[in-house]
């Protein structure tokens, strides 16, 4: 036996003892059946995951892991677990968040639950609301009042000067008078402060809206471009709304980072091989919000053959931006659209994307985005110890995405289905 061998053997025997050996002081111990530590790495089956202080502190096959008097979560074992999601396309805009400050804790809890963190995100991207009222709810569930997922907003959204598009107006007019819609350079750039300021994370533009009547309004090139160099100064990202493809021009001529929606509008459905060549080579991520077309549609009476058509044209979308090597971020507008399930997307983007490319969107691609590898995104030692526990495995099927057992944040649960027939 060379060396090497008996040294292998040997280790493999101290490992063999190790989940018998003492846990650290304070951790919780979690077990699965299937444990998907990275989109881009083979699963470890019957393994564990041990969290300390809101970190994850060892992971590997379950006999391995030192985890004698470590605290259990219940039902949370036994799983296929992934790390924790990010929506990056959410809103707190609907009264339930209204007065988050005041608000009683165990309401705002079960709507950030009900919204939430009972489908597995344990990091949100507000994409537009009210900026004071978000970052209250942020503070307090920074502070450990409130149990919900970590928050980033971009505040109050920008819009085209008498902008405001056709499907706000019957938001409430205290709501609609909040909206800035600069008409110089100097006013989009007090906007673009003001919400920064106030602990915005993000700007986010409506380069252009449809005004009704097949009107449109757009941002003036030189308002837009001013909001995003300010945002960009500060080293925050620039979210744009495109709504077709002449906005995705106008978007990317401002200096985009991220666009919130594939496209239904405007003449053209494809996004030809230059157009995705450039968002890639400028490292634009997209967010594809595909659910959200059928939602919409439907709602405007569109006849059905002409919504499948428009849903096919934003998923050949998504299929050749991904296949470029474009950057996709899993997001689904919940809060605008008062649906929260996740199921339809994920059965939706896998009409473009493999189960592992999903979890890529939802896992380690909005990690990369926010420059944030180092602390999440993926289930290793060191990392925030934000899971997600699924029923089944979702490299069988993306639905499974949805079938969230138990979401784990820093280490704690928040978010526990009730047992089966329970
Ligand atoms: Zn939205």
């Amino acid at each position: 036996m060379t060396r090497l061998a008996e040294a292998v053997l040997i280790a493999a025997a101290l490992l063999a003892t190790a989940c018998s050996e003492r846990a650290p002081e304070g951790s919780v111990l979690l077990t699965a059946s299937r444990i998907y530590t990275a989109p881009d790495l083979p699963p470890i089956d019957d393994g564990a995951i041990l969290m300390q202080d809101g970190r994850i502190v060892a992971v590997g096959p379950g006999d391995q892991i030192a985890s004698r008097g470590a605290a259990r979560l219940g039902r949370c074992d036994g799983g296929i677990v992934v790390a924790g999601f990010q929506n990056s396309h959410v809103h707190f805009i609907e009264p339930k968040w209204d007065g988050a400050d005041v608000r009683p804790a165990a309401d705002l809890a079960a709507s950030l639950r009900d919204m939430l963190t009972r489908h597995g995100f344990t990091t949100v991207v507000d994409t537009g609301s009210r900026v004071e009222n978000t970052v209250a709810l942020r503070a307090r569930i920074q502070r450990g009042e409130i149990a919900g997922p970590r928050i980033l907003t971009a505040g109050l959204p920008l819009y085209p000067e008498n902008g405001i598009p056709v499907y706000l107006r019957g938001m409430p007019a205290e709501f609609l008078a909040l909206l800035p819609q600069p008409g110089s350079v100097d006013a989009a750039l007090a906007a673009v402060q003001s919400n920064l300021d106030r602990g915005a994370d993000a700007t986010k533009l409506f380069v252009m809206t449809p005004q009704g009547g097949g009107r449109v309004a757009f941002m003036k090139p030189d308002i837009a471009r001013a909001a995003a160099d300010e945002t960009h100064r500060r080293g925050l990202p620039v979210l744009v709304h495109p709504t077709d493809i002449e906005g995705i021009e106008l978007a990317i001529e401002a200096g985009a980072d991220i666009l919130l929606h594939t496209t239904i509008g405007g003449g053209k459905a494809v996004w030809d091989e230059g157009l995705v060549a450039q968002m890639v080579e400028l490292d634009i991520g997209v967010v594809p919000t595909l659910k959200l077309w059928r939602y919409e549609l439907e709602r405007a009476g569109v006849p059905a053959d002409i919504v499948e058509q428009a849903l096919g044209d934003a998923v050949a979308q998504m299929r050749d931006f991904a296949a470029a090597g474009g950057q996709v971020l899993f997001g689904t507008d919940v809060g605008y659209m008062s649906d929260y399930d996740p199921a339809e997307e994920y059965r939706q983007m896998a009409r473009a994307l493999t189960p592992m490319q999903i979890l890529a969107s939802l896992t380690t691609a909005p990690a990369a985005r926010w420059k944030e590898e180092g602390s999440r995104g993926r289930i290793a030692k060191g990392l925030d110890a934000d899971l997600v526990v699924l029923d089944a495995d979702p490299a069988e099927n993306a639905a499974h995405f949805a079938g969230v057992r138990c979401t784990i944040r820093a280490g704690q649960p928040v978010f526990e289905a009730p047992p089966a027939g329970g």
